[in-house]
């Protein structure tokens, strides 16, 4: 069968992840100061623009594990994740099964 279709959500996800992370490298310069940026939606939808506001600490905390991810309120898949944290802007899901596996392998932070 190849790719399933939760590896697939999972790897769009990542990709999402992937320049979440491109935006923090630029911010950072600024310093922490709890300034909330927007971060792009993390949800297996490959077609979502949706922002999702985060200070760089909230940030930081959800990377530090690699099968964590912010999205828009709504935005989750019950089968591929679980919601772990839930916040007026933004939620927080943790990837389970198969879909955390390719979330932890394609961790930008995990080299
Ligand atoms: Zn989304």
């Amino acid at each position: 069968m190849g790719a399933s279709r939760d590896e697939r959500l999972a790897t769009n996800e990542a990709f999402f992840r992937t320049i979440n992370e491109r935006i923090l490298s630029v911010v950072d310069r600024f310093g922490s100061d709890g300034h909330v940026y927007s971060f792009i939606c993390e949800c297996a939808n490959p077609a979502c623009m949706e922002r999702v506001s985060l200070s760089i600490e909230e940030y930081e905390a959800v990377r530090a594990d690699g099968t964590r991810f912010v999205i828009a309120p709504g935005h989750d898949v019950a089968d591929i994740e679980t919601v772990v944290d839930t916040e007026a802007d933004h939620i927080l899901v943790e990837k389970t099964g198969a879909a955390g596996e390719v979330a932890t392998a394609l961790d930008p932070r995990a080299a």
